[in-house]
């Protein structure tokens, strides 16, 4: 069934507002090990009950001025920036895809932002949501991405294996060169998924984005490190990051 794209945004802007929300309390919740579908939402600071209004995605941060109507305390921007970029890629999917493949689309979208923010926030790339984004990649990718990627479902398949088996590699190479960890735990199954999403063909550009991609980031940290005397040598690049984030590139330049 095909909307009208305005209706389609809207509604798109909507339901990833939502499901964002939820993202944004995994990401503080998970971390801490705390779950995320039990227990009431509470203030972080004073541990009050939120109210129904107090709960509102976006919204309320506006309303309070990001802070507890209580005890004054911060609310974690966490959840304002997962909740506009929810709304924002909600929106684009809405417009673009037909209604039910903007649904899966949406699902697969909001299970990579959380990895791309666990990483981002935490240096965190749970291999059980990893998996999860791998087989979504291979039962909906070539449905759901019709329009955008010519992968078919053995390209993917290959890509599962090649992503995983690449980044292995890479790991005990420098491992063995370095005598030190270089990549995360979390990086060979993050790139599994990302072969199963978009095709062993898009694997090569994917990671050379990602590495100009933080390449950037590495000088921009650098220059705030040496301004504030830190040791940028302990800095760990979110590579989980960078590669979820290269990959809509990869495929739009995907011939
Ligand atoms: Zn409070």
């Amino acid at each position: 069934m095909m909307l009208p794209p305005l209706w389609g945004a809207v509604m798109g802007a909507i339901l990833g507002v939502i499901s964002a929300s939820y993202v944004a309390t995994v990401l503080r919740r998970w971390p801490r090990g705390q779950s995320a579908s039990h227990g009431r939402s509470a203030c972080e600071g004073c541990g009050a009950r939120l109210r129904w209004f107090e709960l509102l995605p976006i919204i309320s941060f506006i309303l309070q001025r990001g802070r507890c109507r209580r005890c004054a305390q911060p609310i974690a921007a966490d959840h304002f920036w997962v909740e506009w970029t929810g709304l924002a890629l909600g929106a684009a999917i809405g417009w673009f895809w037909p209604m039910t493949q903007g649904l899966a689309l949406l699902a697969g979208v909001m299970l990579a932002t959380l990895l791309f923010a666990l990483d981002a926030r935490h240096q965190w790339l749970p291999h059980h949501l990893s998996w999860a984004l791998a087989i979504w990649g291979l039962a909906l990718g070539g449905w759901v991405l019709a329009g955008v990627s010519a992968a078919n479902f053995t390209d993917r398949l290959v890509g599962m294996a090649a992503g995983y088996a690449t980044l292995s590699l890479i790991a005990i190479i420098y491992r063995w060169w370095s005598g030190r960890d270089g990549l995360g735990g979390g990086d060979p199954p993050l790139f599994a998924a990302i072969g199963a999403i978009g095709g062993w063909q898009i694997l090569p550009s994917t990671l050379f984005l990602a590495s100009l991609g933080g390449l950037a980031v590495a000088v921009l940290r650098l220059a705030i490190a040496r301004q504030a005397g830190q040791d940028w040598r302990q800095m760990r690049l979110p590579l989980g990051s960078l590669l979820l984030l290269a990959l809509p590139f990869a495929i739009a330049l995907s011939p």
